[in-house]
């Protein structure tokens, strides 16, 4: 210890929430698809689990890691192994002890069985599965894979703090699926099943359990804080220490019930929200340990040991050093493994990065006090701060000298329609489609070799312009009004623009699971964003040249580029999305001076970026209509935009929708028949609407009765002039033959409905 030196003062211990579980490699990818393509047996793959189980709890220890997770790994999704460990898995899928072949029919779908719902694990890019809460459910625990793990960890020599979603996340996280059913009133028999559970690792010798309750971070009902208070009220009698772990927000007015379960031990996120340090300090009682969340799990970035320091010797003064544990905020899974493969990032850039192997690092210097590690992260992140490539003096002057009339149209909707509607000479109900095409096996097989250099820019080129010629005439054959290109260049809707702009930079192998052994690449934005060069006009025009009919420009919104990235943490993300949306604003532009009529600016993101606390959404949500609206008012009142949404779930944000003032907005409703649209009705939303007659996520081709159908309860709610004729979404993952099918009954069914009017 040196004296006067605050940092120098901590000997810590720590904690580890969760690692990620593909593997350097991603070698749990390669095994399970391996296993579910028939090409490894059942044995086979576990070995390879094992072994990366084992691989990452020996790192950890190495690394200095006190408290080492177990049971964070999982086959496909930590949600879905809370549901076997407790015997509630959805009876359609069968019943008994669940094997591999049942676990994996519950995740994936088959030609068999539609596989349970998925959806976004609270405001990350993660995917879980849906648990389906009803009446008639059984709770019959089986402790084989949290045994196990715990087990496997002993036999290495590592004492492990097993991981368990808690009973109100899980309960919060499902689906009632009959009507007027309340998950609520599952409680009791819930409670008990994990009554069992922890009974059985204490009898197992656990000491502490890591009981995971993110939604404390998020709005709870009244009902839900009660049944929070009588879960953990029983638990109080059970023999293992909880540490009740919460991240991605803050408590707020959920810190007294927090602090009321009276747990051994409360993990907070100070990184989200550093502010709630001191109320959760003040509160704590005199027996309860606090993890403090510092280093940040959910992004790349170095942590700033200085700050951080600050907070934990703050901490201590008030605790004392043996009531304090030094963890990153969240667990580590929504962070790529390590930045060893990491070859062609710029050396200053990776001095700036941190994935999961290096947080641990960072954990561990930061609670021993390390001073050459809080040197050297001074160092970084002065360096950082500084950086020439951070700042682009230009961008930065645009964005300050903006003003209201960038963020509005020349002419409000109703006129700017007129004027649209006799400059495009469209029907009524025009008929078009979301933008991608098939991307079959032939056109990634090309892309693929252009990449490896088997195939000249040339060749590749020829080919994407005889695809897309194709496209066209197979589109105009249909018989489509307003036609699209097919994005046979694109590799992926952020990326192919990322590759574009300043200030973005790409990892070679920096994987994150998105669902199963699907990961993702996010790019990362590490300095201001800008556009050097066009990056769609030469293919809009090319393929505008191939017809009279108005070709619709393809763009991906600034919101879903911003949450499909890394985002830089050193400047407030709100500019980095204007940032974003003054690039894509030289792009609409440029399109219009190309000659091109259309465009359409997807936002499939904009609603998961909503903050998780209700009381932030309206901050929020400013900035992002802000920020699609930058991108694009900057075109005469004869440019039709169109955006693109996804999901159909509006209700709460329809206001924010109508605030893009898209002239067309297109979005998934086939599935809900429609019934988005009585809240598009009801809010009297004035712009013109094209709801998805056709769900895109099968190859079944539906008739044109069905389609015709769907569009007559779309008039039922909307003026006819409102209404716009396409399938839910992008055709990509589809093939050819059943996407004109059903196209062709599309067609057919918006010509019937005309000639009713
Ligand atoms: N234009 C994109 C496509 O058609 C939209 C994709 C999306 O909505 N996610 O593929
Ligand atoms: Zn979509």
């Amino acid at each position: 210890m040196v004296a006067g030196n605050a940092i120098n003062f901590l000997e810590l211990k720590t904690a580890n929430l969760g690692f990620p579980r593909m593997g350097r490699q991603r070698e749990l990818k390669f095994a399970l698809e391996g296993y579910w393509a028939g090409k490894r047996t059942e044995g086979e793959l576990l070995e390879v689990t094992r072994r990366l189980r084992a691989e990452h709890w020996q790192l950890q220890r190495a690394a200095g890691i006190d408290f080492i997770p177990s049971n964070d790994f999982s086959l496909y999704d930590q949600v879905l192994d809370m549901l076997v460990l407790l015997g509630v898995t959805p009876k359609r899928f069968g019943t008994g002890q669940v094997t591999l072949e049942r676990y994996f029919a519950m995740a994936r779908n088959s030609r068999k069985q539609t596989a349970m719902e998925m959806t976004k694990w609270f405001d990350t890019n993660y995917h879980y599965l849906v648990p389906e809460w009803s009446e008639g459910l059984s709770f019959v625990v089986d402790m084989t894979k949290l045994l196990n793990e715990v087990r496997e960890a002993r036999e290495l020599g590592i004492e492990t703090r097993p991981v368990l979603i808690g009973p109100l996340t899980l309960l919060l996280l499902g689906k009632d699926v009959a009507d007027g059913f309340d998950s609520l009133s599952l409680a009791d028999r819930l409670i008990e099943a994990y009554g069992t559970v922890l009974a059985r690792l204490a009898e197992e010798k656990v000491e502490w359990v890591q009981i995971d309750e993110p939604v404390l971070a998020t709005d709870l009902s009244v009902g839900a804080a009660e049944v929070f208070r009588r879960t953990y009220a029983a638990f109080a009698k059970v023999p293992v220490k909880l540490m009740l772990t919460t991240y991605f927000e803050r408590l707020a007015e959920n810190l007294p019930l927090t602090i009321e379960a009276d747990t051994a031990g409360l993990h907070i996120d100070v990184v989200r929200a550093p502010q709630q340090l001191d109320e959760t300090v003040a509160a704590l009682k005199p027996h309860q340990v606090l993890s403090v969340g510092c280093v940040e799990g959910r992004n790349i970035w170095l942590t700033s040991f200085a700050e951080a320091s600050e907070m934990l010797v703050k901490t201590v003064e008030k605790l004392g050093a043996e009531r304090v544990l030094v963890a990153p905020s969240c667990s580590l899974l929504h962070v790529p493994h390590d930045l060893c493969g990491e070859t062609k990032l710029s050396p200053r850039l990776k001095s700036w990065l941190r994935f999961a192997e290096e947080k641990l690092g960072e954990v561990v210097a930061l609670a021993s006090g390390d001073a050459d590690a809080a040197r050297a992260n001074a160092a970084a992140i002065a360096d950082r701060e500084t950086a020439e490539t951070s700042v682009n003096a230009k961008v930065r002057t645009q964005i300050d000298g903006l003003r209201k009339g960038d963020f509005a149209r020349a002419a409000v909707y109703n006129e700017r329609a007129g004027v649209q509607r006799d400059a495009l000479g469209l029907p009524l109900f025009p008929t078009t489609t979301i933008g991608s095409f098939p991307q079959t096996a032939e056109v990634r097989k090309h892309r693929a070799a252009f990449k490896q250099g088997h195939e000249t820019a040339e060749a590749y080129e020829e080919f994407l312009q005889k695809a897309t010629e194709s496209c066209i005439r197979e589109q105009e054959a249909i018989g489509l009004d307003v036609l699209v290109h097919g994005e046979f260049e694109r590799n992926d809707m952020v990326e192919y623009f990322a590759e574009f702009l300043d200030g973005f930079a790409f990892t070679e192998n920096g994987w994150v699971q998105s669902y199963g052994s699907r990961c993702v690449k996010p790019p990362v934005i590490f300095g201001d964003v800008s556009r050097p060069e066009p990056m769609t006009v030469r293919w809009s025009k090319y393929a505008q040249s191939l017809t009279d009919r108005p070709m619709k420009g393809m763009l991906t919104g600034p919101i879903t580029i911003l949450q499909w990235s890394f985002v830089r943490n050193d400047i407030p993300r709100q500019q980095t999305a204007w940032q974003i949306a003054l690039a894509l604003r030289e792009e609409v532009n440029d399109l219009e001076a190309a000659g091109i009529r259309v465009i359409q600016v997807d936002e499939p993101a904009l609603r998961e970026g909503l903050p998780l606390r209700h009381r932030d959404w309206d901050g929020y949500l400013d900035w992002a209509v802000k920020a699609f609206r930058l991108a694009t008012s900057g075109v005469r009142n004869e440019m039709q935009i169109h955006t693109h949404m996804c999901y159909c779930e509006f209700e709460d944000v329809l206001p924010s929708i109508a605030a893009l003032d898209a002239d067309v907005i297109s979005m998934e409703s086939a599935r809900s028949r429609m019934k988005l649209l009585d809240a598009f009705g009801a809010h009297g939303y004035p712009n013109e609407i094209g709801p998805g007659v056709y769900d895109i996520h099968s190859p079944r081709v539906p008739d044109a009765e069905e389609m015709h159908a769907l569009l007559k309860l779309a008039v039922q709610v909307l003026r006819p002039e409102q209404v716009w004729v396409n399938p839910d979404c992008g055709l990509k993952t589809r093939g050819w033959p059943e996407t004109v099918a059903a196209l062709r009954n599309m067609c057919e069914a918006a010509g019937r409905l005309r000639s009713e009017m």
